[in-house]
């Protein structure tokens, strides 16, 4: 994947930059991700908040996910693209992978929330398959090994 790379909402009015890789890239297939995605699985993307800078304005709308955890999800309040939810973490920062301007740069690398995929959707047999979301030690594990 090229560094920095970019993408951006539908209508062009929100623009987001990154200098460095993801971290994590998944398949999300929590209840959550296909109503905000109106398809079975939401690919996000996660990359250091500290990295990341954008432009134009974001609308937030706060959801209970299906962890009990309560966040924020970010969209383009002109063509209603979701782009950027708030923060993960302190620390991570995710992105819907069909925003960037190569969506192709988003080869996930594992399905979480398994346990509400659709059965009419198609996981791909060979990528780790988590039941529900990453757990923080699981987390840090995939970013230990990144480094
Ligand atoms: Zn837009
Ligand atoms: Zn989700």
């Amino acid at each position: 994947m090229p560094t920095p790379f970019s993408g951006g909402c539908a209508c062009g009015a929100v623009r987001y930059e990154c200098t460095t890789e993801p971290l994590i890239s998944l398949k999300c297939h929590c209840r959550d991700c296909q109503r905000a995605s109106g398809s079975a699985f939401a690919p996000m993307l996660y990359v250091a908040t500290a990295t990341l800078t954008s432009t134009g304005e974001l609308k937030y709308y706060e959801v209970k996910a299906a962890s009990g955890r309560t966040f924020s999800r970010g969209f383009c309040p002109q063509c209603g693209s979701p782009v950027l939810p708030e923060r993960a973490s302190p620390e991570l920062i995710g992105i819907w992978a069909a925003s960037l301007d190569d969506p192709s740069w988003g080869q996930p690398t594992m399905d979480v929330w398994t346990g509400s995929a659709q059965p009419w959707d198609y996981l791909n047999p060979h990528l780790p398959k988590y039941k529900q979301q990453l757990t923080a030690e699981e987390i840090e594990v995939l970013l230990a090994a990144r480094s």
